[in-house]
């Protein structure tokens, strides 16, 4: 079964035929305060990035890719899209994807017609706001840029990315001129904590890049949280909004519609929570760029159906598809093993095909964080909500990861 059911022309066919869908995304979405996206002829609409005054496209490039060092089409077809949001990091592809943004920016000529984002990771024993700043002008330096738009610390899963000393990094950084926007991304089970404690601080953080998709609807301490972020005039980017787990677990449930395929609905699924600001796409391909795009384009929403297929797709593959809940399982063994992370480096590997910086972040685990031979898993599988087979799963990272 094909994942995408209609080609690309009959969907922009459609696209332009209107129509009214509707939103299921719970009381906290209905109850957003966020302004609707502004049309913009021809190119994707655009929203204001929280309190920023930044006004960008509601879809960016993600650069988590091998990207091309000479002349990346994708990035020039967003360009032309409309998609003027360039999201790197200094891990991505080792490196070259920041490099990639630099030559693109280059070509294009005009600093000031993108929004390039960046992220470095540091370790929370390691994090500094001195490290930060030395990686950041390593940042700008392989970019041969003089600032970036927006600063993430990069995977700040604990509330010391948050304290005094990361805040005031912040604000040195805008003064330096050196990022004019400053933030950090989450991804795990730590995100409604992190959200809802940087709302907590009342200013300081412009921007939050964090795991959001359709398979997290109906979760109560998330939606709370995304409000609170939201009220604080925080910036909300979503990923990981495809939610993917291996192509042939999720083929064999077909989605069927006529306006939208499956990677389509699902982004669609996002932007119908009005308190999302932007999604962080990672588009492989031009042909996959168009059809986002497109999506981006089309006023047709969602239909009940195309959502009632969703929440079952999402309850069929749920034991697929780990949500990144590490203080449920995590705490329920003994030791350091990291259970969270060595999921979402399997997926990285299964589903996004990123085998590379997967290999190499399995690699950074320390042998306690990732040694599960000897650790009594059962009452975490037990706990488990997606129904995981943890201790299969383990063995998969370690199969595939560990070469
Ligand atoms: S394995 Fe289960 S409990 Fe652990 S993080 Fe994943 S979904 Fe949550």
């Amino acid at each position: 079964m094909s994942k995408h059911p209609m080609d690309r022309r009959d969907f922009l066919r459609n696209t332009v035929a209107g129509g009214v869908g509707f939103g299921v995304l719970g009381a906290a979405a209905g109850e957003a305060m966020s302004q609707a996206p502004a049309a913009n002829e021809g190119k994707v609409p655009r929203k204001p990035l929280g309190s920023t005054g930044e006004v960008l496209p509601i879809i960016q490039m993600g650069t988590c890719q091998t990207m091309d060092l000479k002349y990346d089409r994708r990035l020039h077809r967003c360009f032309q899209m409309g998609v003027d949001h360039i999201d790197t990091a200094q891990m991505y592809a080792d490196g070259q994807a920041q490099k990639a943004v630099g030559v693109f920016n280059k070509q294009i000529g005009d600093r000031k017609k993108l929004f390039i984002a960046t992220k470095v990771y540091l370790g929370v024993q390691e994090a500094s706001a001195q490290r930060f700043k030395e990686e950041l002008d390593k940042c700008l330096h392989d970019m041969e840029l003089e600032y970036v738009d927006l600063f993430y610390m990069h995977m700040a899963h604990d509330e010391r990315y948050i304290e005094p000393e990361f805040i005031q990094l912040g604000e040195d950084l805008k003064k330096s001129g050196k990022s004019r926007f400053f933030g950090f991304s989450t991804h795990d089970g730590s995100v409604p904590r992190m959200l809802t404690k940087a709302a907590e601080l009342g200013g300081g953080i412009d921007a939050i890049l964090f795991r959001y998709n359709f398979r997290q609807y109906g979760n109560v301490e998330l939606n709370r949280a995304i409000d609170a972020a939201k009220k604080a005039g925080i910036g909300l980017v979503a990923m990981k909004t495809l939610a993917a787990i291996p192509d042939d677990s999720e083929e064999i449930v077909p989605f069927r519609s006529e306006n939208f395929n499956l990677v389509q609905a699902k982004l669609k699924a996002v932007w119908a929570d009005e308190r999302i600001d932007s999604i962080c796409s990672q588009m492989s391909s031009v042909e996959h760029v168009m059809e986002n795009t497109a999506a981006a384009m089309s006023p047709v929403k969602l239909s009940m159906d195309e959502y009632m297929q969703l929440h079952r797709l999402a309850a069929l593959t749920s034991e697929h598809y780990c949500t990144g809940c590490h203080h449920i399982c995590e705490s329920r063994v003994a030791g350091k093993l990291r259970i969270a992370d060595q999921m979402r480096y399997l997926m990285y590997h299964e589903s996004y095909h990123e085998c590379e910086s997967a290999r190499k972040l399995y690699d950074a685990l320390r042998p306690e964080e990732r040694d599960f031979d000897r650790v009594d898993l059962a009452e975490a599988t037990k706990a488990c909500p997606q129904r995981i087979d943890i201790r299969e799963r383990l063995a998969k990272a370690r199969q595939v990861l560990s070469a």
